[in-house]
């Protein structure tokens, strides 16, 4: 099983817009969606869920409206001001507790419950372009990196059920929680990137996490050609730092029309100067892997 995971450090370098287009090129594979705070994959792949989960994680408290008392001791001591009066009657706010326990312990009428929090669902779906994992943390909800290992599971366990060995992984932003959870198992990182100091830097930070968990590590640089200085500039980073460029992809207006549409652009017009590129980056990528 070979998975290409697809990350960017920072959003709007076109990450999404070209795992959406490899997902089109390439042929058997599971696609999968690990930005699970806000995904947008689903904007350009058009998912149609056949199975729909709750995500349980954490504890939250629960007030028992029958015993309680309204003595307001659990108002008082609840240090995340998670506690709420609503027409005389005390409530867990639905986002702010963080299930430690304390009012739990103290309520002297024993009028205080915790519950699994239900945070999020996680689905399987089906794309015109192959079977999806993905999933939509709720907002204001934590855990994003175990419901990330969640879905990261789910694609293995749909690729190895259909006899399919390779993933596609678009990755979350950022180089947090999610993106470790996320890079864990990958064969092969893919950093797309775009002629910007904010772009380099964020590369730079990328890169070092890739190195950290042992993944090789390419990069593509989108829209290239709109500032030849600093994608230079990358290059130039880029020979100094071991990495290797890939792919740059020229800036072209078909892909904000497909954006626009919905379309991947690979898909939207095969003949766009960026989907040729893409295409010759699928090729390298597939060959890339097929060595390791
Ligand atoms: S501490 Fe218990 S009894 Fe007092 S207001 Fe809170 S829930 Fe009600
Ligand atoms: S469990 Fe902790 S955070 Fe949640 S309401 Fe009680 S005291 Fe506040």
């Amino acid at each position: 099983m070979k998975e290409l995971l697809i990350l960017s450090g920072k959003g709007g370098t076109g990450k999404t817009t070209i795992t959406a287009a490899l997902a089109v090129l390439y042929k058997d594979k599971i696609i999968a969606d690990y930005d699970v705070d806000a995904p947008d994959l689903h904007i350009l792949l058009k998912p149609e869920p056949i199975t729909i989960m709750p995500f349980y994680s954490g504890f939250k408290a629960k007030i028992l409206q029958d015993k309680c008392v309204k003595c307001g001791t659990c108002l008082e001591i609840c240090n995340f001001e998670a506690i709420t009066i609503e027409n005389n009657d005390y409530f867990v706010k639905d986002t702010g507790c963080e299930g430690c326990g304390v009012c739990i312990k103290f309520c002297p009428e024993n009028a205080i419950v915790s519950e699994i929090n239900n945070c999020g669902e996680w689905f399987i779906s089906e794309t015109p372009f192959g079977i999806m994992a993905h999933a939509q943390l709720g907002i204001g909800e934590e855990n994003s990196g175990k419901l990330v290992s969640t879905v990261k599971k789910n694609a293995k366990d749909i690729a190895k059920k259909n006899g399919i060995n390779f993933i596609i992984s678009d990755g979350p932003p950022g180089i947090g929680c999610p993106v470790i959870s996320s890079i864990s198992g990958v064969n092969l990182v893919l950093i797309v990137t775009e002629p910007t100091l904010s772009g380099l830097h964020d590369l730079n930070r990328v890169k070092l996490l890739a190195d950290h968990f042992k993944v090789p590590s390419f990069v593509c640089i989108n829209k290239f050609d709109i500032n030849l200085s600093v994608s230079k500039e990358i290059e130039n980073w880029c020979e100094i730092s071991d990495s290797e460029v890939i792919s740059k992809i020229p800036f072209d207006h078909y892909i904000d029309e497909s954006i626009k549409k919905g379309i991947p652009i690979t898909l939207y017009n095969k003949d766009a100067p960026s989907s040729k590129e893409i295409e010759l980056m699928a090729h390298k990528i597939e060959n890339i892997l097929k060595k390791m």
